[in-house]
Order: C-alpha cells, then sequence, then structure tokens
C-alpha cells in the first residue's frame, strides 16, 4: 500500500492509497473519484501514444527518438515567429524547461491560465485580492460561496474536504458552515444543500447587475428594492447580505462566468472590489476569492512564469530578454502572428474555437502528450512523454497556490521521458551541446 497524490484535477488530493503488485503495476486504488481513478487507468488507455512519429506524405509514420528530434529541432530552428502552448498539465520542472525553450528560440509562450486563472491574478494586479487556502477553509470557513463554478463536475472532492470537515478548531464542522450557490444553471452542487444553505438561481448574464447592487448595499449606498435583483427575491438577499457581512471566514470560488465581459463592465474585477469592501464592512473576520481552474497544475504556470521571468503568463522572447506585449495566445493564433507551434500537453485543437484550431492546423506543429488527442492527428512532429505525477514525478501548484510535491509511482512504458527530460534534451540540442 502506498499514499500518493492524484493529477486528475487541480485539488491534487494527497490522500489517495494505491496497492502495486511484485510488476510494481497498480492493483487498487482508495479514496479517489471517478476522474481519479481514471487519470491512473490512462497509462493503459488505447490512446496511449508509445512511440515518436512524423508526417510524411499527409501521414504519422513512427520513427526513432533521433529522427523525430532532428525533424522537431530542424522545424524549429527554422522557425522565426514560434508559439508554445499548453503546460497546464505538466510539471512546475517542465513548465520552467519550456520557458527557457522559449527564451532560446525567441519564442512566445502561453498556457492555458491565460483564459482561465490567470486572469484573476491580472485583475488583481489592479484591485487587489485577499486570498486563502483550503487548510484555511477547512479549519476556519463558515461560508462557502459558489460563484458559476460546479465543482461537483470539475473538481469532485472539492466539498467533501471544505464543506463536509470539521478542522482543527471547532467541534463542529458541516453543521456551522453555509453553502451558498449563484449560479443562472441548476447545476449538481444544488444537490447537496442543506437546510441553511442558500440557492440563489440568478437570471443569465446578471453576475455584473447583482455585483454591483451588493457593492452599493455593502456601502449602505443603496437598499435592497422590494422586486429584488437579477432575478433574486429580496427575502434571500437579504440573507445574502447578512451572511456576507457577518460571517467569520468566506471563501469565494470564482467560475468561467466570472470571466466573461460585457460592455457594461468587467465581472471579476468588480467582484474583486465587492471583496475588498467586505474586508472593510466586515467586522468579524476576513473574504477571500479561489479561481476554480481545473487542471492540475494550471496555477503552477502563473507561479514558475513569476518567478523566472516576473510576469505570470504570455511571455514574449526577443534576442534573449523577455519584451513588452499585449498578445496572449488567443490573439497571436487569431491574428496568425506565428510559424510554428509547440503544444504541451493539451488539446489546443479541440479546445479552441474552430477558427483558431484552424490557424493553428495551418502551419507546422509539435505536440509533446502522452495520449492521442485532435491535435496529434494534424502534428507535424509527435513526442510521446510520460505521464506526470503517475510515470514521472515533478512540483505542482493546487488550487489555492499551494506546492504539492508529486512521485513517480511506476516505470512509463517504452523508457518514455518525462516532459521535463524531453524538454532539457530538446534545449540542448538547440544549443548545440
Ligand atoms: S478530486 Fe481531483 S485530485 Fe481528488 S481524487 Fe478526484 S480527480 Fe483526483
Amino acid at each position: 500500500m502506498k499514499r500518493i497524490t492524484c493529477t486528475g484535477c487541480s485539488l491534487l488530493c494527497d490522500d489517495i492509497i494505491i496497492e502495486e503488485n511484485d510488476e510494481r503495476k497498480i492493483e487498487q486504488v482508495i479514496g479517489a473519484c471517478i476522474r481519479g481513478k481514471e487519470r491512473l487507468e490512462s497509462i493503459k488507455s488505447h490512446n496511449r501514444i508509445l512511440k515518436p512519429l512524423f508526417r510524411e506524405n499527409d501521414d504519422l509514420k513512427e520513427v526513432g527518438w533521433d529522427e523525430a528530434l532532428e525533424k522537431a529541432i530542424q522545424l524549429i530552428k527554422e522557425s522565426s515567429n514560434p508559439i508554445l502552448y499548453g503546460f497546464s498539465t505538466t510539471s512546475c520542472e517542465a513548465q520552467a524547461e519550456g520557458i527557457r525553450l522559449a527564451k532560446a528560440i525567441n519564442g512566445f509562450i502561453d498556457s492555458n491560465s491565460t483564459i482561465c486563472q490567470g486572469i484573476t491574478l491580472n485583475k488583481s494586479k489592479e484591485v487587489g485580492v485577499t486570498m486563502t487556502t483550503l487548510t484555511e477553509i477547512i479549519n476556519k470557513g463558515d461560508i462557502i460561496l459558489l460563484w458559476g463554478f460546479n465543482p461537483i463536475e470539475s473538481i469532485p472532492r472539492l466539498l467533501n474536504k471544505i464543506l463536509f470537515s470539521r478542522g482543527k478548531f471547532r467541534m463542529t464542522g458541516r453543521e456551522i458552515k453555509t453553502l451558498i450557490v449563484i449560479d443562472p444553471v441548476k447545476t449538481a452542487s444544488y444537490n447537496i444543500m442543506g437546510p441553511r444553505d442558500i440557492p440563489l438561481l440568478i437570471k443569465p448574464e446578471s453576475d455584473l447587475e447583482l455585483i454591483q447592487a451588493l457593492k452599493k448595499i455593502c456601502k449602505k449606498e443603496m437598499d435592497i428594492p422590494s422586486e429584488g435583483i437579477a432575478g433574486i427575491d429580496k427575502m434571500d438577499l437579504e440573507r445574502l447580505v447578512a451572511n456576507l457581512v457577518d460571517s467569520e471566514n468566506i471563501s469565494i470560488f470564482t467560475g468561467q462566468g466570472m470571466l466573461q465581459q460585457s460592455e457594461d463592465g468587467d465581472p471579476l474585477k468588480e467582484l474583486l472590489e465587492l471583496i475588498e469592501i467586505l474586508n472593510n464592512v466586515n467586522k468579524k473576520g476576513r473574504i477571500s476569492v479561489i479561481m476554480g481552474g481545473g487542471h492540475f497544475n494550471m496555477t503552477g504556470f502563473d507561479q514558475t512564469a513569476l518567478s523566472l521571468t516576473g510576469k505570470n503568463h504570455s511571455l514574449q522572447f526577443k534576442n534573449d530578454a523577455l519584451i513588452d506585449t499585449d498578445d496572449n495566445i488567443i490573439t497571436k493564433i487569431e491574428n496568425e502572428d506565428f510559424d510554428l507551434s509547440i503544444i504541451v500537453g493539451t488539446d489546443a485543437i479541440s479546445h479552441l474555437p474552430s477558427i483558431l484550431a484552424s490557424h493553428l492546423a495551418s502551419k507546422p506543429l509539435i505536440l509533446l502528450d502522452n495520449r492521442k488527442s485532435s491535435t496529434y492527428f494534424v502534428a507535424d512532429v509527435v513526442l510521446p512523454t510520460a505521464i506526470t505525477g503517475v510515470e514521472a514525478g515533478g512540483t505542482a501548484f493546487r488550487i489555492d497556490d499551494v506546492p504539492i510535491k508529486l512521485s513517480k509511482l511506476i516505470d512509463p512504458p517504452n523508457d518514455l521521458p518525462s516532459d521535463e527530460e524531453l524538454l532539457i534534451k530538446i534545449n540542448k540540442k538547440i544549443k548545440g551541446e
């Protein structure tokens, strides 16, 4: 029996037990959710990429490592404007090597965080942010607010840990923790609500209206109107405001819906401003925010990029130095401002809007990944790697920005390198070492 950390999502549960047989194969998994079990089972998936490939006459053909690396290096050397993208399902060590590669080849590098969790960090530069950790929520939390965020499907064990837990300092747990859900959709997270909880189904696209009204109500510049706000009636709004201004420890988890800007304003920026106001009017405790990203090390890219360059994502290098840019991966691809892409551990072709996917597919693409995806089928060179957190170790940052050590549990098939090892090799070849 061995205790391991699961890399199925950004919760990085470190309480999973596995049982191995004599051949170091995983026999039994205890404590993981379905998503976590799937992650461990992916080692024997029929989608697994086990050998390097490159495209010849429109077909991908299996080749040896020397040939595949030679082809990749040739494409990189022929490129004058490469982009690197992905990096949210690999270790911080691999992310650092990716940033070094981008620097060495005058490239632009970005992670999935640029269109997700990283946006919170950017807004916080303008208005500040109060952060928290899962441990603090477990021990001290009394209000957990999910705003446009449905962890039951994206981070399955999150509420088990933070809502159904007692913590160190209290004799009570779930009994005194109130769950508030604000969402235009009745998601699975509504199904676990109890009598003291507050389910608030708002009108679609009315988050901004509600946040702006709450800012005024909490500053006592406005009374709650008798007709309610954003589809929520007056009585529910009174309960919401009372909980926000009179609780000891409030954590607000935000989802993707909060990232959509409108002509009338920016919901995420206004939410951070609301949190600042609440921290001033609430005399008992503190209110914090956590952006609910799903990929297991999306936060890690921001941390790694910040520590190496002082900027958290969208890094453009020229002449061995970081230069200012307003671009992110979306604008780079939209404007076709690249001549080669290096994709690491993500299915960009499926995840990006179709027009961007077609731009990406129209230029040479090198893929480092462990499984076949839509991106695999348009790649020019495919370099298979070990699965991080199962077949390779390293460091990852949890959803609450806490660094967690990942261990190698089993050997990868065909002696596949980790993302970090492969990127080190590519960096050495680029430098002619
Ligand atoms: S919640 Fe996430 S980290 Fe925890 S077991 Fe499930 S997939 Fe793994």
